[in-house]
């Protein structure tokens, strides 16, 4: 079979006419930019978080980086962060000028591990960044042990959706800001998007400055009532998220916890199906998580992966690898040196993941679909 047979497609969005009228509305109005819209998906995402500010971006990636900008971390500055993420967690860090310090994560989880956290810190760290992997939310309480004492940022990278929760603890609840994604397979998405979302509502001005070149005045505050004059307060960026791309998440956001709900039955016909496989294992939500369940990963082992990986997509499944160790790809390992056994247990999870289709419109003849593929092709591992 070629993947031109692909019964069951890896990721498919879940935007609905409601989503799509909104665009409309937007694009049959005067103003297309951030203005309105923008703002009412900024509030909708704070309060769903409960927290007092959001700043919508143009990508999870420019939400970090501009956190980083704000908090003036750059050289000389050195920032911990996990080695089992996307390549954006510490290539913003590159991109602020600061250096990244990998530390290593949870065997069960894959999340950052707090006490190798305490381990790395020196008199430069400035702040720690977390990812909350799949949606299983770093242990944020611990984190902010760390943290907090010493002075340094916490900042999550949770990407991977806004409806984490971990130990009554939510997304920007003990951190600086929390920063998330709308890209197109995120679990909310515009095709290409982010926020920050932060109490602290000084930084989230910084922050809203530095998306649009440092102006005082947004291009809303100048066009939309008489003429004003604006001044540049500092160097900023470019990073604003547009009216037409947040039409897209207004009323997503009222269907987040539906949707994750329907993620996670999913999860849990996976988590049933693939429980006492010889050879198949998956990373465990700890007991007082909810994860956003962004993706499903398997653990295979590491001998197996690409071809198991190749297997499934002759099956029709479509197949993803979240992630490959960030320090062995080839500009970490030239610039830093860094070989393989500087962080085992992210090198073992990276060597044996692989990740299965989740998304709330998967039906449940997908789902055996893709939990027989699994099992056939698990038989060679025994
Ligand atoms: C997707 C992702 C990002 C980057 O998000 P963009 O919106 O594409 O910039 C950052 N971190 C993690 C863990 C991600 O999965």
């Amino acid at each position: 079979m070629t993947s031109a047979d692909k019964k069951v497609e890896f990721y498919r969005h879940s935007l609905q006419d409601d989503d799509v009228a909104e665009v409309e509305r937007v694009l049959r109005s005067l103003f297309l930019t951030t203005g309105p819209v923008t703002k009412e998906f900024e509030e909708g995402l704070a309060e769903y978080l409960g927290r007092k500010s959001a700043v919508a971006m143009s990508s999870c990636t420019s939400a970090l980086f501009l956190c980083l900008k704000a908090l003036d971390i750059g050289p000389g500055d050195e920032v911990i962060t996990t080695p089992m993420t996307f390549i954006a967690t510490s290539n913003v860090i590159l991109h602020a000028g600061a250096t990244p310090v990998f530390v290593d994560v949870e065997p069960d989880t894959g999340l950052i591990d707090p006490q190798e956290v305490q381990a790395a810190i020196t008199d430069k760290t400035r702040a720690v960044i977390p990812v909350h992997l799949y949606g299983h939310m770093a242990d944020m309480r611990a984190l902010h042990d760390v943290c907090a004492k010493r002075g340094i940022a916490l900042i999550e990278d949770a990407a991977h959706g806004p409806e984490s929760r971990r130990d009554g603890v939510a997304p920007g609840e003990l951190s600086v800001a929390a920063c998330f994604s709308f890209y197109a397979t995120k679990t909310l998405t515009c095709g290409e998007g982010g926020a920050l979302v932060t109490d602290n509502n000084e930084l989230a001005d910084r922050v809203r400055k530095f998306r649009t070149h440092g102006m005082s005045k947004d291009a809303a505050q100048r066009y939309t009532g008489r003429y004003q004059h604006w001044d540049m307060e500092l160097l900023g960026y470019k990073a604003n998220l547009p009216d037409v791309l947040s039409a897209m998440l207004v009323k997503q956001l009222g269907r987040i916890d539906s949707q994750c709900a329907q993620r996670e039955a999913i999860c849990k016909r996976y988590e049933a199906a693939f429980s006492d496989v010889p050879g198949l294992d998956f990373p465990k939500v700890r007991d007082g998580a909810r994860s956003s369940r962004h993706l499903f990963t398997i653990w295979v082992p590491a001998e197996h992966r690409d071809e198991a990986l190749a297997q499934l997509q002759d099956y029709g499944i479509g197949v993803a690898v979240n992630y490959r160790a960030v320090h062995l790809l080839s500009y970490y390992a030239k610039t830093f040196g860094y070989k393989r056994g500087a962080f085992l247990v992210a090198e073992s999870i990276g060597d044996r993941t692989l990740s299965l289709p989740l998304y709330p419109g998967l039906s449940d003849d997908e789902v055996d679909a893709v939990v027989s593929a699994v099992l056939e092709v698990a038989k060679s591992f025994a």
